[in-house]
């Protein structure tokens, strides 16, 4: 666990100056704002202040979603989200923009629908419907993967004159999996080779059961192209939206997620928000991902700018510090500062991971490389034997030979160790500890090699010097630096730890090393 210089001196309460000064006099050797404290160092510095320390605060502090009540029923109704589903041509788009357009006949303010990501439908009943704007299973699949369940209810959109194709056996079972019910919309029903009943039964066929066939998952046809049974459908999913009664509570904090993003000029980075519980107002702090935002001004589908947005609606706002991500879960921090350190929090984890990882691939090359290695020196060694075999049987023939192997005949004949020179190896990136630890695994010879026991990206650390005691090991820093408590452990442990900014350097003290361990040629 860590934490920044700055950060502990903003929970202390203390200006950074002469926070920095009391961290110099406790010998705290690295006092920029950003360098990162261990739990020890930072629990020595809160005692200083007169503050008892609860070790792994601040580097767990995190968002996370309120647990739902138990009783939903007192809460208000919130609009279902609808995702539009089906097979490439069957009419997604155009149905997309035929119940946009209808809201906007409807005369319902602005006249320019703003494609944000999702849009609002009101009907003359006064309840909305709210649709995902992007149609598709990638971005259905794609939120779902990063465990984003947006969408309430699916419509499953098949063309008349087509009938069931792969993409909808996909969407089938895509909203099967996701355990999201469904309304058919039976599309082009204007054509003359429009085929309704065939494409009932064929659901059927595939698992779809329809009312007509004693089902629950009502069908609807409709013309995308002519604006034809738009009003049932929409019914249909009211319905299907009032037995499933979605509720969310409208005075906590708002929850929601990233529906879409984007850089726009002269906007900078936007992203569309789906409000899903709480209510989101103008100057909320929120979080998404590992972006953070204080809205200062967040729009409806229709352009209008709004004061605050309740469950179900989409608002595009404004004013993210990087871009967040399609799925990202949306939630409200009570202050900036909380922010910045959530979101801190959370790079912090994202680049251990990374590291993590970037480590595990440096091995498993190494391991491919290293094998080759050992094959080369043991070839060579394989060399050397032959050669001295052929030597010693022209010695037997003409024992008066003078053989260039003489005196070496214990040592040559013997199992040949190779020496090796083990190093840990600690570097600031994972880009230069592959790079380090490349150059030391190809050095030497089938006498003298390096064996790289382990490596690690960060600054030396006490676990790094006890690791390199117990292994016998020295440690090589690559723009890293072990500070003086590190040293002095070191120290104690007689374990040389040789730091360079200059790759060549570096290379240079590890071949100058081997060199000295090379049996003397005579
Ligand atoms: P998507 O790939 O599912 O988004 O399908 P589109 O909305 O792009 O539609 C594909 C084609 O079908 C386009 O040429 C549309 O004009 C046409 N189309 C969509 N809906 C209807 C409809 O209700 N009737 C007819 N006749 N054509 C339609």
């Amino acid at each position: 666990e860590a934490i920044s210089v700055s950060n502990l001196a903003k929970l202390i309460g203390e200006r950074l100056a002469p926070f920095e000064q009391k961290l110099r006099v406790l010998g705290i050797e690295y006092t920029t704002h950003d360098h990162l404290l261990n739990a020890e160092e930072a629990s020595l510095i809160a005692m200083e202040y007169d503050l008892s320390p609860v070790v792994n605060s601040e580097a767990a502090i995190d968002l996370y979603s309120k647990p739902i009540p138990n009783d939903m029923s007192k809460y208000p109704l919130r609009p279902p989200i609808v995702t539009i589903m089906g097979h490439v041509d069957h009419g997604k788009t155009t149905l997309l923009d035929s119940l946009r357009k209808s809201t906007v006949a409807a005369g319902e303010a602005g006249g320019i629908t703003q494609h944000i990501g999702a849009f609002s439908v009101t009907l003359p009943s006064k309840k909305t419907i709210t649709f995902l704007d992007t149609p598709g299973h990638a971005a259905f699949s794609a939120m779902r993967a990063r465990g984003a369940h947006v969408t309430d209810i699916v419509v499953l959109v098949v063309a008349a004159d087509d009938g069931i194709m792969p993409q909808t056996i996909e969407a089938i079972k895509h909203a099967k999996d996701a355990g999201v019910p469904m309304v058919v919309a039976i599309n082009k029903i204007d054509r003359h080779d429009a085929n309704a009943s065939k494409v009932r039964e064929s659901l059927l066929a595939h698992g779809v059961e329809l009312e007509e066939y004693n089902g629950d998952t009502q069908s609807v046809e409709i013309s995308a192209l002519k604006s034809q049974g738009l009003d049932v459908l929409e019914e249909s999913i009211i319905t299907l939206a009032e037995l499933s009664e979605y509720r969310a509570e409208v005075d906590i904090e708002a929850e929601g997620n990233i529906i879409e993003s984007q850089v726009e000029r002269g906007k900078g980075n936007v992203a569309t928000i789906l409000v899903k519980r709480g209510t989101l107002k103008q100057g909320d702090n929120i979080v998404a991902g590992t972006s953070w935002c204080k809205v200062r001004l967040m729009t409806n589908d229709k352009g209008e700018s709004l004061k605050e947005a309740l469950p179900g609606t989409p608002v595009k706002v404004m004013g993210w510090k990087n871009l967040p991500k399609a799925g990202d879960e949306v939630l409200q921090a009570k202050d900036e500062e909380l922010a910045k350190i959530v979101v801190n929090n959370r790079l912090l984890k994202e680049e251990r991971e990374r590291q993590i990882k970037d480590l595990e691939v440096i091995n498993e090359k190494r391991r491919q490389r290293k094998k080759e290695i050992e094959e080369k020196h043991a070839s060579a060694r394989n060399f050397k034997k032959e050669v001295w075999m052929f030597h010693k049987g022209l010695l037997k023939e003409y024992p008066t030979m003078e053989s260039p192997f003489e005196n070496k005949e214990q040592e040559s004949s013997e199992e040949e160790k190779i020496k090796q020179l083990s190093v840990i190896v600690k570097a600031d990136v994972s880009g230069s500890v592959e790079a380090v630890v490349n150059s030391l695994d190809s050095m030497g010879n089938d006498e003298v090699c390096v064996n790289v026991i382990d490596f690690g990206v960060g600054d030396i650390n006490e676990s790094d010097v006890i690791k390199a005691s117990a292994s016998k090991s020295l440690i090589y820093g690559f723009n890293v630096k072990a500070n003086s408590k590190v040293m002095g452990i070191a120290q104690s442990e007689h374990v040389d730890i040789i730091t360079h900014n200059i790759i060549y350097k570096l290379l240079d003290d590890v071949k100058l090393r081997l060199s000295q361990m090379l049996p003397p040629i005579i």
